[in-house]
């Protein structure tokens, strides 16, 4: 038997907690016998003393534990059960398309997505601009969907992972989000409990990311790829570029129809490409479908050229309760804002730098995205064509279309747009779209 308090106190005074000891507070989160203020008074202690990787591995165990773990055995599955997760960016759609892609190439992914909160967009959202199509689906259809299909995206339902709802909560409003084994548990209890073999994480870096430097994303990312591993869970990280916005387009029926675009190959913006072949190329090999990245990539490609990505991604919004059509007719069933229209940069140049938070949040001003879990959506408006580090802005190509509701919204996010992206004289080098990937060996 243990005191919250005196956990607390050991924390506090820099030691070690034990598994029994975290795994106590832990449940003690979920049955509230601990407090508000206990559950706060640990979290700063973690804040400033940090946690050993066992006892982040046990706190992501606990937490994992504190909900119902989803359990595929019993679905004699023929292919490894795979996820990806990102920790947010502006204009990621990879979700989208990884999700059909792995399935195309024999994996089993059951993703469990966020909604969008601040600058980042979330793949909920996006899935909600498809008419029909339930996010919330019941836990038998989730299975059928995953077993027939081979993806079903989803989101969170409340018996998964609860400690953390209520432990998140309380870091929220106390300050103390920003602490690197509590965001691991945190991302890592949700994952893990929806019961996978292998996970690859794309931790951001840049302006749009959400931890604030490269050190940072990087002490992140190695801290999740150990505590996975600890946790049983094969997993690899790539950190990614968000110094501009990944895809061309941010917002949520703009994204849907940039991600049914890249399937379909009507359209495939290089560097959106770039990472999502990576990351799903991650996946195929910690799965064991493909031997090395080079095998993955061709496999990746040949459903890509073969139509069978794109059908997995129309087969999956069907079961799901979308449009049987969605694929071929995206843009009958898609919502369009009333005001699509471009905007100039003051003087032709070349996009020497952007501030990727600032278009996030120009999307979320538009009624995009929201500033608190509660804010509504509006599905149709966002940005399209937004241009990339390096090209050249003129009187012809414009630094982005806005898709707003009334002109003063559309007069609002040129200005935020012309301020958050640079335009000078110089040729620059833009950041590559992956900077490492971060296996068990590095950490
Ligand atoms: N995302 C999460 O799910 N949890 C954190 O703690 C931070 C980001």
């Amino acid at each position: 038997m243990f005191l919250p308090q005196e956990i607390i106190r050991k924390k506090r005074d820099g030691q070690t907690l034990t598994d029994s000891e975290i795994q106590f507070f832990v449940q003690g989160i979920t049955h509230n016998s601990v407090t508000e203020g206990q559950i706060a008074a640990l979290a700063m202690a973690v804040f400033f003393n940090g946690m050993t990787m066992p006892e982040r591995i046990a706190l992501t165990c606990a937490m994992r534990d504190s909900g119902s773990v989803l359990d595929w055995s019993e679905l004699d599955l023929p292919g490894p059960v795979l996820d990806k997760h990102s920790t947010g960016g502006v204009g990621d759609v990879v979700s989208l398309m990884l999700g059909p892609m792995v399935a195309a190439c024999g994996g089993y992914v059951p993703m469990i997505s966020g909604r969008g909160l601040g600058h980042t967009g979330g793949t909920l959202d996006k899935f909600d601009a498809i008419p029909g199509y339930q996010t919330t689906p019941l836990n038998a259809i989730f299975k059928k969907v995953v077993k027939e299909v081979g993806v079903a995206i989803i989101g969170q339902t409340s018996d998964l992972a609860p400690a953390d709802k209520r432990f998140y909560a309380t870091r929220d409003v106390t300050a103390t989000v920003e602490s690197i084994p509590l965001i691991t548990a945190s991302i890592l209890s949700k994952k893990l409990a929806a019961g996978l073999e292998a996970l690859v994480m794309d931790v951001k870096v840049g302006s749009g990311a959400f931890m604030p430097t490269y050190e940072q994303s990087e002490a992140l990312a190695k801290s999740i790829v150990a505590v996975a591993n600890g946790a049983g869970c094969r997993t690899t990280a790539l950190l990614t570029d968000m110094n501009q916005v990944l895809a061309t387009s941010a917002g949520n029926a703009v994204e849907v129809r940039e991600a049914v675009r890249y399937l379909t190959g009507e359209y495939r913006h290089p560097r959106l490409h770039e990472v999502t072949m990576a990351l799903c190329a991650e996946m195929l090999i910690s799965g064991g479908l493909a031997s090395d990245e080079a095998q993955a990539r061709q496999k990746l490609q040949q459903v890509l050229d073969n139509g069978k990505a794109a059908e997995t991604f129309a087969r999956m919004v069907f079961a799901l309760g979308g449009p049987a059509d969605f694929v071929q007719n995206y843009d009958n069933h898609l919502q369009k804002a009333e005001i699509i229209r471009p905007v100039y940069a003051q003087s032709s140049g070349i996009i020497t730098g952007m501030d990727t938070r600032a278009l996030g949040m120009a999307v979320v001003a538009l009624g995009g995205g929201r500033l608190r879990a509660a804010d509504l959506i509006d599905h149709a408006v966002g940005l399209t064509d937004v241009i990339s580090l390096g090209a050249q802005a003129d009187k012809d190509v414009p630094l982005a279309w806005v898709h707003a509701r009334t002109e003063a919204q559309y007069e609002q996010t040129a200005a935020v747009i012309r301020n958050a992206i640079r335009v000078g004289d110089n040729a620059v080098t833009p950041s590559p779209a992956i900077y490492r990937r971060i296996t068990l060996a590095d950490v």
